[in-house]
């Protein structure tokens, strides 16, 4: 699999899941401009070094991806700078659990706008530039708590359920344009959104896990370069699970 010279932005990519993916597309040849807040500009700005290192181009962009101004001049930095946008990764996402009873109405809409509202402004503003290359991937992270649902994160899971409706919308209204959209839905993976759990939590997760450990940044990775690859021309409007067998068991 290789994508030479195709152009990315991967949101929220100054570390863990989005990090992964950034580095991994860059490992194929994309050049790729990275993405995250103003507050993790640091951590950005290394990953952007780390794909230089490997002899890509790489951008950092601060931007808050729920904010439509800041995905305006992000798509645009990155569209001017390469002169095309071939392949949009939605990965930035938050949590702020809670049993829904207790759930504030900021918990609600900062979650929502973070995780869902975010890749419907990416994604619109990226289509400008597929549509008349006629060559679009986009990828949006979604969960497994999407599909199965997941107590104390009413917010969460109603969030990746939309992206997964977002994602077959888009494949069918823009399909006729060689543009391509999949979700994701990881189980859980090693990172920061997941080191809060203790030990009996973690046991627990384990039981429901048929593969029988937490997933690494670098598997749901290698779905995404798969799924923005040139072979993967004729999958559309898919959600493909990287959770050890999680939803399926
Ligand atoms: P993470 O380590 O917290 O990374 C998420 C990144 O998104 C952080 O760098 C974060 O920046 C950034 N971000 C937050 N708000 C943003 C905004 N408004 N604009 C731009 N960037 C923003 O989490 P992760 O585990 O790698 O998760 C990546 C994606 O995978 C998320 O969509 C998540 O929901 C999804 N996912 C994760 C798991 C898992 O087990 N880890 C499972 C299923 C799905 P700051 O940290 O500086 O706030």
């Amino acid at each position: 699999m290789e994508l030479t010279d195709r152009v990315a932005i991967v949101t929220g990519s100054a570390r863990g899941i989005g990090q992964a993916i950034a580095l991994k597309l860059a490992e194929v040849g994309a050049d790729v401009v990275v993405n995250d807040i103003e507050a993790a500009a640091d951590s950005l700005e290394s990953v952007a070094a780390e794909i230089r290192a490997m002899n890509r181009q790489s951008l950092a962009v601060t931007a808050d991806v729920s904010s439509s101004d800041d995905v305006a001049r992000l798509v645009e930095t990155a569209a001017s700078t390469f002169g095309r946008v071939d392949i949009l990764v939605n990965n930035a996402g938050v949590t702020r659990d809670q049993l829904i009873m207790r759930m504030s109405d900021e918990d609600w809409d900062t979650v929502l706008n973070i995780d869902l509202k975010s890749a419907f402004l990416c994604t619109r503003a990226v289509l400008r530039y597929m549509l008349k290359q006629r060559w679009g991937r986009i990828v949006s992270i979604a969960s497994v708590v999407g599909i199965i649902g997941n107590s104390g994160q009413a917010n969460y899971a109603s969030a990746k359920a939309g992206v997964i409706g977002l994602t077959r919308s888009i494949a069918k209204e823009v399909g006729s344009r060689g543009i391509t959209a999949n979700a994701i839905a990881p189980g859980f993976i090693e990172t920061r959104m997941t080191e809060q759990l203790d030990e009996k939590q973690r046991q627990e997760l384990l039981q429901r896990i048929p593969l029988g450990c937490l997933g690494s940044p670098r598997d749901v990775a290698e779905a995404v370069v798969f799924l923005a690859s040139e072979e993967a021309k004729y999958i559309t409007g898919q959600v493909l699970n990287v959770d050890g067998g999680m939803a399926g068991a």
